[in-house]
């Protein structure tokens, strides 16, 4: 067993009765592990933060949801991938397990990120297998882990889950999905890999609580939601779980990853959405109750 430099994860129990209600920030760690080995810029490697989405949902504790969040950052390894979709560019030998890269893998966002973008590598060397097992075994199990651990125990006490994974979106996410739109970037978009990882009315509560607030909202476009709320979300028995990206410039500069005005008015509305959540929660753990 290898140590990460830090704690891997950070878990955000209730701070007062507990509800089936667990919130997941996978992308928003901002510590760099000394053993990273970079050849892009801090700057550069930056760009793939979901910086301080945490701290925007940081009402969930109080309102008796768990909120769980990565303090490494997704470039260096991303928990939202499944551990075979490891780009086999990246490696110095072959991985000695099989592989199953995807679409995003070739593009360089897998597992383990090989460019920001096409003409920004990461890496200027291959990676070794030892290095790669020690972001598994150090970073990326300790997250599953804590996370896993966070559903199980809230599946078993209440009969249901609902989860909510946390992240936000650059603003020209189109472009760098190399996808024509006819309309703007959503303020919010909401995945549920097309209607398959929560009930509709979760999803419809959420989008309605945002509409209120002013905010655009777009379902599954471009983003429908990757591993986490595949392997979590099965409506079926119960568990619901469902993506929420935000657009970035809403609560931070680009460029430098401050928090702009924005943030605080942003937080605020989260915080009354979030109860809304939470009172959803209630009243639907009591009907199956
Ligand atoms: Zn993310």
């Amino acid at each position: 067993m290898t140590h990460a430099d830090f704690d891997a994860v950070s878990v955000h129990e209730p701070a007062g009765p507990a509800l089936p209600l667990v919130c997941d920030s996978p992308h928003s760690g901002e510590r760099y592990p000394g053993d990273f080995g970079a050849a892009a810029s801090l700057a550069q490697l930056r760009q793939g933060e979901d910086t301080h989405v945490d701290a925007l949902w940081s009402a969930a504790p109080g309102l008796g949801a768990t909120l769980i969040a990565a303090n490494f950052p997704r470039v260096y390894i991303d928990p939202n991938r499944t551990l075979r979709d490891l780009d086999p560019e990246l490696l110095a030998e072959p991985w000695p397990e099989a592989l199953d890269p995807g679409e995003k893998t070739r593009l360089g966002k897998g597992l383990i990120w090989r460019r920001m973008d096409k003409a920004t590598p990461i890496y200027d060397r291959k990676l070794t297998l030892a290095e790669v097992r020690h972001r598994i075994e150090a970073y990326y199990e300790p997250y599953h882990a804590a996370l896993s651990r966070a559903i199980q125990q809230v599946t078993q006490r209440f009969g249901a889950v609902w989860h909510l994974n946390l992240h936000s979106m650059p603003n020209d996410a189109y472009e760098r999905l190399g996808r024509e739109s006819e309309h703007p970037l959503a303020d919010f978009v909401l995945g549920d890999r097309d209607g398959q990882t929560c009930e509709p009315e979760f999803i419809a509560l959420i989008e309605a609580a945002l509409r209120d607030k002013g905010y655009t909202v777009a379902r599954n476009d471009p983003y429908k939601g990757v591993q986490l709320i595949a392997q979590i979300g099965q409506p079926a028995l119960n568990r619901h779980s469902l993506q929420v990206e935000i657009r970035r410039p809403l609560y931070m500069d680009e460029a430098t990853r401050e928090r702009n005005a924005g943030f605080e008015p942003l937080r605020a509305d989260l915080s009354d959405v979030l109860a809304q959540v939470a009172a959803y929660v209630r009243v639907r753990q009591a009907a199956l109750a």
